[in-house]
């Protein structure tokens, strides 16, 4: 059981901004309007995540580190009209394979809370403590275990980028999040959780932006589009700044990113790329969010229809001003 879950934790884990994404996904799936995020190393040596969500159930905690063991599906049908981020039951089993975890969580309905430790997938400890409801996840040395994996991280500050922009795009897609970054002891990002979608893109790209965007809100037989786009003198030199969002989910998708970038061939010069936020909206039967572990990258069920929307789309919008 225990290579098992090594082997696997290499799916869901690759690197520490996985395990942020992860347990940052598990807060939002719990309802959490308030998630505190604090980083050392890089997030190698130490990554503690703080929410104000459900909690979990005393007896409940060594479950939810069994693997395939997830409170967020109840049947097959649930599994085809998936609307929380977590599915698989993965995550916290993987993690545990292959860190030190430590978690405190209490739930409304509890008098006092539980601390859990398990380390490399063998329980250490479990106790009752008082504690705030809500949840906080310890992940210390990560991959102390494997140190062949431990050789493919980068360094504490490569990183530590990684989990600062994983952040921004959390905070993106979750807006009704109040969401704080400490990195080293340096508070990086702090969002106020009220804040309508063009605020938060100002707030983490920057004021300069503001004159520089397009609203966009269309909505069709495939999905309904919101958000906003460059115009095209606020390109930029990569793919980075094109953020896609669907069903709330931050997402990489060639399709839609050759669509866009077709639609803005001839406003761009060579070697330059769209700023783009765009949040979809998408009945999940025309989604396939199973395709990978870190549901990153998904699989729509009718590719040319929805290129070619999106393509109009944006052209459109594009074509009829004056820039
Ligand atoms: P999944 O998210 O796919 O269900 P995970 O391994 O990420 O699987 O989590 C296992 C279970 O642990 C979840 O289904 C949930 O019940 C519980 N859980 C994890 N993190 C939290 C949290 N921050 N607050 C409340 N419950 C949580
Ligand atoms: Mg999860």
């Amino acid at each position: 059981q225990e290579t098992i879950d090594k082997i696997a934790a290499g799916e869901v884990v690759e690197r520490p901004s996985s395990v942020v994404k992860e347990l940052v996904e598990n807060a939002i799936d719990a309802k959490a309007t308030a998630v505190t995020v604090e980083i050392k190393e890089g997030g190698i040596s130490f990554i503690r995540i703080t929410d104000n969500g459900c909690g979990i159930e005393r007896a409940q905690v060594p479950l939810a580190f069994l693997r395939h063991s997830t409170s967020k599906i109840k049947s097959v049908e649930d599994l085809m009209s998936i609307t929380s981020l977590g599915f698989r039951g993965e995550a916290l089993s993987s993690i545990a394979a292959v860190s030190q975890v430590e978690l405190i969580t209490k739930t409304y309905g509890e008098l006092t809370g539980t601390r859990y430790v398990i380390e490399g997938s063998k329980e250490k400890e479990n106790e009752e403590i008082g504690a705030p409801e809500g949840t906080t996840f310890i992940v210390r040395n990560l991959f102390y275990n494997t140190p062949a994996r431990r050789k493919f991280l980068k360094t504490a500050q490569t990183e530590g980028n990684y989990i600062n922009d994983l952040m921004e795009r959390l905070a993106l897609s979750h807006p009704g999040v109040s969401f704080k970054f400490i990195n080293n002891g340096q508070t990086k990002m702090h969002t106020s959780g009220n804040s309508r979608e063009k605020d938060m893109i100002y707030h983490i790209y920057g004021r300069d932006i503001t004159s520089g965007l397009l609203e966009i809100d269309h909505k069709n037989e495939y999905f309904h589009v919101k958000g906003f786009i460059g115009k095209p003198l606020i390109s930029r030199g990569n793919r980075n700044f094109e953020n896609y969002f669907i069903n709330g989910r931050y997402i990489k998708s060639a399709l839609l990113s050759k669509s866009i970038e077709e639609a803005y061939k001839g406003f761009l010069m060579q070697h330059q790329y769209p700023f783009c936020v765009l949040y979809f909206s998408m009945d999940t039967d025309l989604l396939d969010v199973n395709v990978h572990p870190t549901k990153m990258e998904l699989r729509f069920s009718n590719n040319e229809a929805i290129y070619k929307t999106l393509f109009e789309i944006i052209r459109g919008a594009l074509t009829h001003k004056d820039f």
